[in-house]
């Protein structure tokens, strides 16, 4: 079953997107973005469709793009990206001086989490460490305290990807 909770999160996401362009109608909004969407992930379906012109009595082909199958996360996560959190960091976690102390994952539980032998790693995003996944701004705050609360200084933060 689908979380309710993200129906806020991914509406609170779209505000921002519209305050950005407030004089677009919403429906002009959600077809501009469907359109975006497509083009920058490649994902979804888009159907050329013939369509009656009542003005001129004519068929023209229309082009629909059909997201009817892309989950919540898949969108919202690229409109994010696109459009609200344009400076990202980068993080993962030195494992060779980690002592799971634990203080990261209890102050940026959505940044850091185990791995199985029990050392903090980077989970955001499904980055798995390799500090490869923008952190986004709205997160910068969790990132920065945790960082500063590592006792062993094992988390590497970068405007970069890891090398
Ligand atoms: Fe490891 Fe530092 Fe996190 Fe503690 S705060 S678990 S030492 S990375």
């Amino acid at each position: 079953m689908r979380d309710p909770n993200r129906i806020t999160k991914c509406m609170n996401i779209l505000t921002k997107v519209w305050q950005k362009q407030p004089d677009t109608r919403f429906n002009q909004l959600v077809e501009n973005l469907k359109y975006e969407f497509y083009n920058d992930t490649n994902k979804g379906v888009k159907r050329n469709l013939l369509e009656n012109d009542r003005v001129f009595s004519l068929q023209v082909e229309v082009s629909v793009i059909d997201l009817f199958h892309i989950e919540d996360d898949q969108f919202f996560n690229w409109l994010e990206k696109k459009y609200t959190d344009k400076v990202c960091k980068f993080a993962w976690v030195d494992k060779d001086t980690c002592i799971a102390c634990g203080n990261c994952s209890s102050t940026a539980p959505d940044i850091f989490g185990y791995d199985k032998e029990g050392h903090a790693e980077n989970i955001y995003n499904k980055d798995k460490n390799t500090g490869s996944v923008g952190i986004p701004e709205s997160m910068h705050d969790d990132l920065f305290y945790a960082s500063e609360g590592c006792p062993t200084e094992s988390i590497k933060v970068s405007d970069k990807p890891k090398p």
